[in-house]
């Protein structure tokens, strides 16, 4: 078995099969038998079960969000928000799975008739990570549902209650076994099982950019699709004529969002420099008063990060950052409250040549870099290998244009911190990886387009 441990404090939560491969292949084998029967059904049909599951998963709403916390750490008001953006996922693709609409081409001989079709890819896998334990499997399983497509999922071997309970609820609406599958285990034996089995069409993969390449390359000896959502070093760009207010709100919002450990949260905050120090003292106001602590107490805003890789991460890059010269405003260190917990961090008198510009920080430190002009932050914000959002506050409206044209990013979030919901397309480019979840684009990732010519018709 696989023990699952709250990062607050170390404690047991739960346990999940340790599988061997020979158990991962027979899941697989469910997931390709159930394909046949599955892609058939109507699409009303399909529809009606991920309702239904959406119904039965929204009526314990409050049961999920206390999993979630005590597997990944995060404070129950966010994991509560998680919820409202993972529900959204299985809804919206209840009703997009009715949608999957094709096309009639203009034909080029008078007696015939081109249509053009989309039928599901096939069985699908998917991997996800463990800072969304919900919302990544929903966003992946109910899009490849709702194409026709089965699933099986390994989610991240640090929280897979979250992910063993959404199962649960899709059996206990009707969805069948083999539609939806679920495994746990070593994770790179799952992995080798998923790219080499030849069945499997696609495969969706959430984490960093290292893994993502390696099963990009073992899915390329079957020239599988893949969906694959990687690192981010977001740019957070803050102009002298934004609605200061705003400004602030938006970014402490964004970035102590599961404390940091999110691939879109700001991860270089450039300020212009007739703003910036009165930019600093509010944020480090504002963050100050900030409570620290396990997720389930009420107040809590940041809790633990996840493991002792990922404060080990954290704290050398603050220390290095202090080392190479930058200012520590607020925080700086591990937090008195002990095990995997450290201070909300503001650093400044950065540039662009420390290692933390580079690097994806996924805690709750907020580097604040200083800039002159518009087309200078531009260059510096594309002066990474990821490219997965930037957010820019202005209210120039020609500045606003030209950033969302200039900036290399698979998403560019203007005067907010809040990126979206289950209606948009989410994804990256560069490093941060390729194709796109929600909306109507994540659909098209599960499907292949096939073209009929239908002639002869005078005949
Ligand atoms: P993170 O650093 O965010 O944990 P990872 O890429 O290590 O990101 O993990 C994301 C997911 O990938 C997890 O479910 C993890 O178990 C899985 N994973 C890690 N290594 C491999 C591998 N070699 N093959 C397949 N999956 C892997």
């Amino acid at each position: 078995m696989l023990t699952v441990t709250n990062p607050a404090d170390g404690s047991y939560v739960g346990e999940v099969p340790e599988m061997t491969v020979s158990e991962v292949r027979a899941a697989v084998d469910r997931t390709c038998d159930a394909f046949p029967a599955w892609s058939r059904k109507l699409a009303k049909e399909r529809s009606e079960l991920l309702r239904r599951w959406f119904e039965l998963v929204r009526e314990d709403k409050r049961m999920f969000a206390e999993i979630i916390v005590k597997e990944n750490g995060k404070c129950l008001s966010d994991a509560m928000g998680e919820i409202e953006y993972g529900l959204g996922f299985i809804e919206w693709y209840a009703e997009e799975a009715r949608r999957v609409y094709g096309d009639t081409i203009p034909t080029h001989a008078s007696n015939a008739q081109v249509i053009v079709v989309k039928e599901p890819a096939g069985p699908t896998a998917a991997i996800t990570p463990w800072n969304f334990p919900f919302m990544m499997i929903t966003r992946k399983i109910a899009t490849a549902l709702a194409a026709g497509c089965t699933m099986i999922i390994k989610p991240s071997e640090l929280t897979p209650l979250t992910a063993y309970k959404l199962l649960e609820y899709a059996r206990k609406a009707g969805i069948p076994e083999g539609v939806f599958e679920m495994v746990t285990g070593n994770p790179k034996e799952i992995g080798d099982v998923f790219t080499t089995d030849s069945r499997i069409r696609k495969i969706s993969f959430t984490g960093s950019t290292a893994v993502g390449k390696l099963l990009a390359s073992a899915c390329g000896k079957d020239l599988k699709k893949m969906t694959l959502e990687l690192g981010g070093n977001a740019p957070f760009i803050v102009f002298d004529d934004a609605s200061f207010d705003d400004a602030v709100a938006g970014l402490v919002a964004a970035k102590l969002r599961n404390s940091g450990q999110v691939c879109i949260s700001p991860n270089r905050i450039y300020v212009q420099e007739g703003i910036h120090d009165r930019f600093v003292a509010a944020v480090t106001e504002r963050v100050a008063k900030i409570r620290v602590d396990q997720g389930l107490q009420e107040e809590s805003v940041v809790g633990p990060m996840i493991n002792e890789a990922g404060l080990n991460k954290v704290a050398q890059l603050v220390e290095q950052s202090r080392n190479e010269g930058a200012k520590v405003v607020l925080g700086g260190k591990r937090h008195e409250k002990g095990g995997l917990f450290y201070e909300p961090t503001i650093l400044t008198e950065l540039n662009d040549d420390m290692q933390i510009a580079q690097s994806e920080i996924f805690g709750p430190v907020f580097p604040i870099y200083r800039f002159k002009t518009e087309e200078e932050v531009v260059k510096r914000a594309n002066n990474t290998e990821y490219g997965l959002v930037a957010y820019a506050f202005t209210r120039d409206l020609g500045r606003a244009f030209r950033l969302s044209k200039g900036i290399e990013s698979g998403m560019v979030i203007l005067n907010t911190g809040a990126v979206g919901t289950a209606s948009i397309p989410f994804g990256g480019i560069k490093h941060s990886g390729y194709g796109r979840e929600g909306s109507y684009y994540g659909i098209e990732e599960y499907v292949e387009v096939k073209y009929v010519l239908m002639s002869g018709l005078d005949k």
